[in-house]
């Protein structure tokens, strides 16, 4: 490793959603820069004017902000190496793409889009049905290679439309070292001449990453692994451009695969198999496509960042929960996993309940809140608190506070009545009589206090506990649910669990 500062950058397209991969690569870079002093740095690639969505930008800034991992460079912030959105770098390029023409490294092609697709119509076979504009292709095409210095200069003069395309060598090897794959070795015959400067003098993506993480002093660059492949073009241009002592060290983060079979992990999947694969909510202002994301279902930030650090990194041992500092400290980039991670939603969500379970109740209780808001509903902070206290064992979301306690913020509005009824009689009718005039008075109104009440008085109207708890249950739900009903009755407090009780004698009947 080189001694400079460690600058690390998530260079993401503005094209869409933010895929949970994606949130992975900006939680590596962004524990690697904490663990070296270094600094972070968001770029936004959006020379493909074709690609654009509007809106993309934002989301993205958003993801970042709701996941904590906040840049120390970006558009929105600014920085030493701003602009830092690639369109507005737009005048920046052109220099180093025709540096590289002067020195033979690129040529201008002139060739229009109906002489490549007849080149690809002509040249296509079975085993290569989409032929590309190689090392021999070029050979047959109109560009400055095959073309004479006047008529290029002619063609130039009379601005005529032309891109620039990088001029790979045929059979060289390349081999670089990875920081998860090891040492990887291309022959360069397997790229095509990709282009690098657009007919409008946009760069294309090859062009502006290598300029841009070298004018960026970026050390170490992480990606997915679906950029593997180019590789080796932006590895020329970095020798090309004479820059290679300053090149990043690469790390190709391993794919997040599919739950069932092969490939990864698309939004297709998660509408499939119903669950999330964008950080947030997003919709598609081109189609109206809405696509649910892993905030709004409830996921806390904390734990979706534990669960995808642990995809595809462990520290060594059987921990699976880590705080944001600890993971600062203990993520090492020799520990992530060359093979790609299977995303499991069960998993997840575990997580996310781990998470729920070491809240304190008046946190988990403010989280809740906007719920009851929403829904019309009030109730007093401390009243909530002691609700989530009671049901987030069982719950995954704070949503679910909701779900396994709703009874405590109204009442039933229906009785499981097949569960009481068939063995309903005057006698326990007479029970819960009883039981109601006793509860305005009982002094002592803790759970262990009424339990010990209501089995006394039970035991003297000589009819089993067993017999009597379900249709008190339901009396204050509803239903065959809920945490223990002493806790139930003892949170909801007497008056309401007495108005209850005669609700529920008066469907019983
Ligand atoms: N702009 C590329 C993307 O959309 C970035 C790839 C890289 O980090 O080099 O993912």
């Amino acid at each position: 490793m080189d001694n400079r500062k460690v600058r690390v950058r998530f260079a993401p397209s503005p094209t869409g959603g933010l895929h949970l991969g994606g949130v992975r690569t900006v939680l590596f870079n962004y524990l690697f820069a904490k663990q070296h002093g270094g600094e972070f740095v968001l770029r936004i690639e959006d020379t493909d004017q074709t690609r654009y969505v509007p809106g993309a930008e934002e989301y993205i800034n958003e993801c970042l902000r709701w996941c904590g991992l906040t840049p120390d460079e970006s558009p929105e912030l600014g920085g030493p190496y701003a602009p830092y959105r690639q369109s507005e770098r737009k005048p920046l390029y052109r220099q180093y793409a025709e540096e590289l023409v002067k020195k033979g490294y690129a040529y201008y092609a002139f060739d229009t889009p109906e002489e490549l697709e007849s080149m690809r119509e002509r040249l296509k076979t079975p085993e290569n049905p989409s032929p590309q504009y190689n090392h021999i292709v070029r050979k047959q095409m109109r560009n400055s290679l095959t073309m004479s210095d006047a008529e290029v200069q002619e063609l130039l003069a009379k601005n005529t439309a032309h891109v620039i395309r990088i001029n790979m060598p045929a059979d060289e090897t390349l081999t670089f070292t990875d920081m998860v794959r090891g040492e990887v070795t291309f022959n360069t015959s397997q790229s095509d001449d990709k282009v690098l400067l657009k007919a409008d003098g946009m760069p294309t993506y090859h062009l502006a990453v290598v300029v841009d993480d070298y004018l960026m002093k970026i050390t170490h660059a992480f990606r997915g692994e679906e950029w593997l492949p180019s590789a080796p073009v932006h590895i020329m241009l970095w020798k090309y451009l004479g820059w290679e002592a300053h090149m990043p060290q690469w790390a190709h983060l391993p794919l997040i695969l599919k739950p069932d079979g092969h490939g990864k992990l698309s939004k297709r999947d998660g509408d499939r198999l119903g669950f999330p694969v964008y950080a947030m909510n997003w919709t598609d202002p081109r189609t109206n496509e809405f696509t649910k994301g892993f905030r709004e279902l409830g996921f806390l930030p904390e734990a979706f960042i534990n669960m995808l650090a642990m995809l595809g990194w462990n520290d060594g041992t059987a921990q699976e929960i880590f705080s944001l500092d600890e993971l600062i400290q203990k993520f090492s980039m020799d520990r992530v996993h060359k093979a790609g991670a299977k995303f499991d939603y069960e998993k997840a969500k575990w997580f996310n309940h781990q998470y729920l379970l070491h809240k304190d109740d008046q946190t988990l209780a403010a989280l809740f809140q906007p719920v009851l808001t929403e829904k019309g509903l009030q109730a007093d902070p401390a009243y909530v608190a002691t609700v989530a206290s009671l049901v987030k064992e069982r719950c995954y979301f704070v949503n679910d506070v909701w779900e396994h306690g709703f009874f405590f913020f109204q009442r039933p509005a229906s009785y499981d009545e097949a569960a009481v009824k068939p063995k309903w009689n005057a006698d326990k009718a007479a029970f819960f009589e009883a039981w109601s005039a006793q509860l305005a008075t009982t002094s002592d109104t803790s759970a262990a206090a009424l339990e010990a009440a209501f089995k006394a008085l039970a035991a003297e109207k000589n009819i089993k506990m067993g017999e009597l708890q379900l249709p008190f249950r339901i009396m204050l739900t509803g239903g065959k649910f809920g945490p223990p009903v002493f806790d139930i009755a003892a949170t909801l407090g007497m008056e309401e669990t007495r108005q209850r009780i005669t609700n529920g004698l008066e469907a019983f009947k």
